[in-house]
């Protein structure tokens, strides 16, 4: 059964590409240069090329960017569409970091409508961003709430609202091209909040750490010390969950047409300062001293019961997550 992943090189996608391989799929991915996909099949020296193999896609953004990738390839069962930048240090919202998103997403789909009739279902990983309504939340998030963010704010306001409208906007634009192309596939949803957990392999420095781990690196190198806000909190998932749920998105045939809102749940600065002071002490001195702390009362709820009942996701716990992440982040130099 053949996969196509595109975005190999990337934090989540790494997870979701060990899974897919255990669970015995074959997989090209895409990635921007040969280099980063040659550190991909290095991970795999025992994978013949039928099994594991990679083709360049230097940007999303261009029009018809995954053309020639696809007419050229196998007959896919599944595509896996993980590549979307997710970073703030951008200067143009719009050629940075909303076209990428919102042209890559539209541009995969109809390049596997045209040239890829074998595709059952697209999984696409989209975000919290697309649900969220910070700051003024509802009583209760899960996966009928959409993000009003409008297109001018994502191109105005600030950059994480420009991020938030670029998951928002491409998911809605995937949805629409279900609903008036009528392709040979359907689609699913995968909508995490903060993603925690180990970097696999291709990471060569801290410097290049994915974004949403750099909240917990911020914390234990003690760039957050004198913060003062132990209730502060976010939702948050593990990145191996987040991978598994792509993985089963595949697998689970009622997953099609669904979006899956994959978190564990809660986590203020005080939990996440617990977490790295139990399982790596080495890290206690650069913490805050939070003295004690009562009562943490949420803003809003949450419902992931579709992940857990639909896709069988058992979450990971905080501590182990977080331990896990400072572990393997201890190899490049943390
Ligand atoms: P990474 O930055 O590690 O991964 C992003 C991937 O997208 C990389 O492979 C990157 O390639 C690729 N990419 C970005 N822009 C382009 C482009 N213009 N053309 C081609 N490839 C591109 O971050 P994550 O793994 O965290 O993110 C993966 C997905 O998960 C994204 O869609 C993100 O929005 C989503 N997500 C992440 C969350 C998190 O907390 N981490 C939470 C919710 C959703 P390269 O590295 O070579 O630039």
């Amino acid at each position: 059964v053949k996969v196509f992943l595109t975005g190999g090189s990337g934090f989540i996608a790494a997870h979701v590409l060990n899974i897919l391989l255990e669970h015995g799929f074959e997989v090209v991915t895409t990635v921007r240069s040969a280099q980063k996909g040659d550190k991909i099949l290095e991970a795999y020296p025992n994978l013949s090329k039928d099994k594991l193999s990679y083709v360049i896609v230097e940007d999303i953004a261009k029009e018809g960017a995954f053309d020639e990738v696809l007419k050229s390839g196998p007959a896919y069962d599944y595509v896996i569409h993980t590549a979307s930048p997710f970073h703030y240090n951008f200067t143009d919202p719009v050629k940075e970091i909303l076209n990428p998103a919102i042209n890559g997403t539209k541009g995969i789909l109809n390049a596997i409508k045209t040239y890829v009739p074998s595709v059952k279902r697209v999984v696409i990983t989209s975000s919290f961003a697309a649900i969220t309504h910070a700051p003024n939340h509802p009583k209760l998030y899960d996966e009928s709430v959409w993000n009003p963010v409008t297109y001018e704010e994502a191109t105005k306001d600030n950059k994480f609202t420009t991020y938030r409208g670029s998951k928002t906007f491409a998911e809605k634009a995937a949805w629409e091209f279900v609903e008036k192309e009528k392709p040979n596939f359907d689609v699913a949803t995968i909508n995490p909040p903060f993603v925690f957990g180990p970097v696999i392999g291709y990471l060569n420095s801290l410097e290049s750490l994915n974004t949403s781990n750099q909240v917990i690196t911020d914390f234990a190198l003690g760039k957050k010390k004198d913060d003062t806000s132990p209730k502060e909190h976010v939702l948050w998932v593990d990145v191996r969950d987040v991978a598994l749920a792509h993985v089963k998105a595949i697998e689970v045939p009622e997953a099609g047409g669904k979006r899956f809102f994959t978190t564990e749940g809660f986590l203020s600065n005080k939990d996440l300062v617990d977490a790295i002071r139990e399982t790596q002490p080495k890290y206690a001195s650069n913490l805050p001293d939070y003295g004690e702390v009562g009562e943490i009362p949420h803003l809003y709820e949450i419902d992931n019961s579709r992940v857990r009942n639909v896709l069988a996701i058992q979450f990971k716990p905080i501590k182990e997550s977080i331990g896990d992440t400072l572990a393997s982040l201890a190899k490049v130099g943390l």
